[in-house]
């Protein structure tokens, strides 16, 4: 096993104890980084092949506790699931020029983001820093940091979306048919990713996208 997914400080300024960054947004400084970026919607199933990923990958990978504004559900921890910010915290963050990059998903009015802090921790852990970030994210960081790899998640079909987020029985269904619509704006973006991840089994997913981090760690190093 050769990842990290370790409880972080709960401001999200990392284990290095590094907890601001007044330059501006900008991915000059992590050129010497590589990037995983994972993109998909909500139903795809991404976040389980991160967790897979995480634990079966060869490629040590560092996940990027991402920052958010939104509350935190039941079974999330601080510091490992989200960095949990108020609004406010968030925006005075964003202005110090502290993410990478930061988006409002989902029209729910929430903000995500990259802390620049998440990103450095990977390097000085001497892994890849795994990013699982929404389609306006990914794009902003593929224009930053060309050197990312990035891959798109996706059911075999929409109906295949539909059921699963129907089966999970959390979410209401106008929250479904919201998600469901974001996920045709993401759709249309996938061709713009490197790998495009078919979902029809958990295990051959992961193996899938084991053979492209392996075979792109090999061609950057001959
Ligand atoms: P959830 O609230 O269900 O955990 O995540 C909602 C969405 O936010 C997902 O599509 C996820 O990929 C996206 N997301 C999570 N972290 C980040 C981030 O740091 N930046 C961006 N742009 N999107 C994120």
């Amino acid at each position: 096993m050769s990842s990290e997914h370790g409880r972080r400080t709960a401001d999200g300024s990392g284990a290095s104890g590094s907890s601001g960054d007044e330059r501006p947004a900008s991915g000059a400084e992590f050129h010497d980084l590589r990037f995983v970026v994972i993109s998909g919607p909500s139903g795809s199933g991404k976040t389980t092949i991160v967790e897979r990923l995480l634990t079966q990958s060869p490629v040590k990978l560092v996940k990027s506790v991402s920052a958010t504004t939104r509350s935190p559900r039941p079974h999330e921890v601080p510091g490992v699931d989200y960095h949990f910010l108020t609004p406010a915290e968030f925006q005075a963050r964003r202005e110090r020029g502290e993410f990478l990059e930061a988006a409002q998903v989902h029209s729910s009015g929430h903000w995500y983001g990259t802390l620049k802090s998440e990103v450095r921790h990977a390097r000085e852990l001497g892994g890849w820093s795994l990013l699982e970030i929404d389609v306006q994210g990914a794009r902003e960081v593929m224009r930053q940091c060309p050197q990312a790899l990035s891959f798109f998640v996706r059911t075999p079909s929409e109906a295949d979306l539909e059921r699963r987020l129907r089966s999970r029985g959390t979410e209401s269904d106008e929250v479904i048919r919201m998600r469901l619509e974001t996920a045709q704006r993401e759709l249309a973006e996938a061709t713009c990713y490197h790998h495009q991840v078919v979902n029809h089994s958990l295990e051959d997913a992961v193996r899938e996208m084991v053979g492209h981090l392996v075979q792109w760690e090999r061609s950057s190093n001959d």
